[in-house]
């Protein structure tokens, strides 16, 4: 018994050591804040790899990481940053720190499960080896077996580190978290079918925390439309970043107004960037300062709340890439003079360098600025250019009582280039029995498009490669899928808002639902039909149709061309849609050939991958490894095309970039 009694004493003091020391480490570290223990970490990765960190870098992320401080009021802080501005690393260092200082229970949300195991190998674990912080082990949770979805989970002495994936909710849900990241939030499914948003299972984890919790969501963000981080943001105060000129030190906003005489600004000497010329002009004093004082300019910067916040404790900061310290000014200025004749390139530029949403919506392309479109050739004639044609057919059930709207289908025959662009060449309507298969209407119809060839100056025939029918009306799909099997490149088509997936199919890493263009549903044996984003596709018509007009031979990449007879009509049926939040609205208005246009552009794109498909499967045939042939891409496929169709002249000195939706096809 004394022997047990001796042995407890003993036991107790060495509780009442640890304990002791337990608490002296607490009070001993607890000083830090979450800006100074960043200091003494290592840079893991880019410019500054291996160097120390210092906040004197990018000053404007010490704020958002005080929110991060154990003392701090602030449970939310929302960062709607650029590409390359250190928004990653501000996390990275809250997360340590909870991690090495105050050990807590964590969890990081990935748009995906590769991206979330890549950010802890890549980023996470070295930096928390340096610091001496040991995985104790490492969980995979199997949470559901059916779905097969993955959390990782690594332990740490105190605390844990949960990896979920924004795609899968129940990777979300599981026990209480204190410290929670999310990460590239614009690149998240905007909702998990009937779970609901990720972002609110993530949030609901914290709530046993109360006020003792912290989470930081961070993006680029992408359009005004589908971002996820723009309302967060503009639910906190939106601060903003103000910076003192260096030479008359007014406060001030570092910008970009092309149309200003401050900012940033640039000469460019025959369309080319001058490099030299790179300055920054102040609004005040009209003085021009350069990047080498950016730093010390930085060093002046204070983030003032634009507005009072939605909702208390949540604190959110905006910034472009001029401020960052990781991004160079020519390199600004360079992809800016892109943007100049390229819209696709317009968005990339306003998210990724900018830090802003892009805008899409709210207006629809003037009739009055469209028609100026038309080109100088005639309905069928085919311009140089042109490397494939395609055709793509709306039905009508029109009514009876209206003369103007009779039951008919109506179609363009559109001229498909390299870079996008688009030529249309002929734009039709036929009146008939839209419900029988076979009908003098369909019959006729599809004779036409079998026989007709078109010819170029030159004297080059063109053929109708590929013929899109929308059948998305319930009525007639049975009628166009009967339609579709009389003839082998006629498909039926269904107009979706965008693509919906099923439980076995999986986007890839890049895209997100907006950009998924389409996808193949097979009918029967002899019969696929090609699920359209009607979306995706509106978008990029409506981009398209803002490019304007050179007076170069060949046109910017994504220029839409029209015939000279191209009626007012078809222009205003064009632009018949308004681009709203949810989607597009015609407004009741006629919109035949926007949606026709959206059948001929994506079965160009549809081509382009058959013809892709098919250059492969000849390379393989002739003892091409099946690497190679995965090399082949849609720039080659289109090199093929150029040449098949004597476009080569045409073509020469242009960048003719495969299509930008392409972007799965590395694998
Ligand atoms: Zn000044």
């Amino acid at each position: 018994v004394l022997k047990l009694i001796s042995e407890y004493i003993q036991l107790k003091s060495d509780d009442d050591f640890l304990i002791e020391s337990i608490n002296e480490r607490k009070t001993k570290k607890r000083t830090l804040t979450v800006p100074e223990y960043a200091e003494t970490t290592v840079i893991s990765a880019g410019k500054y790899r291996g160097a120390k960190f210092l906040n004197s870098r990018a000053p404007y992320l010490i704020e958002p990481m005080e929110c991060m401080n154990p003392g701090s009021d602030i449970q939310d802080v929302r960062l709607m940053f650029p590409a390359q501005s250190g928004k990653t690393t501000a996390w990275e260092l809250a997360c340590l720190y909870y991690m090495a200082i105050k050990p807590s229970e964590i969890l990081y949300v990935a748009a995906t499960m590769p991206s979330a195991i890549k950010w802890i190998t890549k980023r996470i674990e070295p930096r928390a080896s340096q610091q001496g912080i040991i995985f104790k082990a490492q969980t995979e949770i199997n949470s559901t077996r059916r779905s097969g979805n993955t959390v990782i989970q690594k332990d740490f002495p105190g605390g844990n580190l949960d990896l979920a994936s924004a795609c899968s909710a129940s990777s979300l849900a599981s026990e209480t978290k204190r410290i929670v990241g999310m990460d590239e939030l614009d690149r998240w499914k905007e909702e998990l079918k009937k779970e609901g948003s990720p972002f609110d299972i993530a949030y609901a984890r914290t709530q046993g925390w109360g006020n003792q919790r912290k989470i930081m969501a961070f993006s680029t963000p992408t359009t005004y439309e589908e971002s996820l981080i723009l309302p967060l943001y503009e639910d906190g105060d939106c601060r903003q970043f103000w910076v003192n000129c260096p030479i008359c030190g007014e406060p001030q906003l570092l910008t970009l107004y092309e149309w200003a005489n401050h900012g940033l600004k640039w000469e460019t000497i025959n369309g080319r960037l001058d490099e030299d010329s790179i300055r920054y002009t102040c609004p005040h004093c009209s003085q021009d300062w350069y990047e080498h004082q950016k730093g010390a300019v930085l060093l002046t910067g204070i983030w003032k709340p634009s507005r009072e916040p939605r909702t208390p404790y949540i604190r959110s900061y905006h910034i472009n890439g001029i401020y960052s310290p990781f991004l160079l000014w020519k390199d600004i200025a360079a992809e800016f003079e892109l943007t100049r004749n390229n819209q696709e390139k317009l968005q990339t530029f306003t998210n990724l360098k900018m830090g802003m949403p892009y805008k899409i919506s709210g207006t629809r392309p003037d009739v009055k600025d469209i028609i100026q479109l038309r080109g100088t050739y005639k309905a069928g004639d085919i311009p140089p250019g042109v490397l494939f044609l395609v055709v793509g057919v709306d039905c009508q059930r029109g009514s009876a009582k209206d003369l103007n709207n009779k039951q008919r289908i109506e179609y363009e025959v559109l001229g498909i280039g390299a870079g996008m662009r688009t030529w249309s060449i002929d734009y039709q309507r036929m009146e008939g029995d839209i419900y029988n298969a076979f009908s003098p209407l369909w019959t006729g119809f599809l004779e036409l498009m079998k026989n007709v060839e078109y010819t170029r100056a030159d004297g080059m025939k063109f053929k109708i490669d590929m013929i899109f029918i929308d059948s998305s009306d319930g009525d007639t799909s049975d009628v166009i899928y009967n339609v579709a099997r009389r003839m082998s490149y006629v498909y039926p088509i269904k107009g979706e808002k965008t693509i919906q997936l099923k439980k076995n199919e999986f986007f890839d890493e890049l895209s997100t639902r907006s950009d998924t263009p389409f996808k193949q549903r097979r009918i029967d044996a002899d019969l696929v039909c090609y699920h359209i984003s009607t979306l995706h596709y509106k978008d990029r018509i409506y981009r398209s149709l803002k490019i304007v007009r050179t007076n170069k031979e060949v046109q910017p990449m994504g220029f839409f061309d029209f015939s000279k007879s191209h009626s007012d009509r078809y222009f205003e049926m064009l632009v018949s849609e308004e681009r709203t939040k949810k989607g597009y609205d015609s407004g009741g208005r006629r919109n035949e050939s926007l949606d026709v246009k959206v059948y001929g552009c994506c079965a160009g794109d549809v081509f382009l991958r058959m013809y892709l498909d098919d250059m492969r499967a000849e390379a393989k045939i002739k003892g091409v490894s099946a690497y190679e042939c995965s090399l082949i891409n849609t720039h080659d496929a289109l090199k093929e095309l150029i040449l098949e169709t004597k476009n080569e002249n045409y073509y020469k000195g242009d960048p003719c970039p495969y299509n930008v939706f392409w972007k799965g096809n590395k694998k």
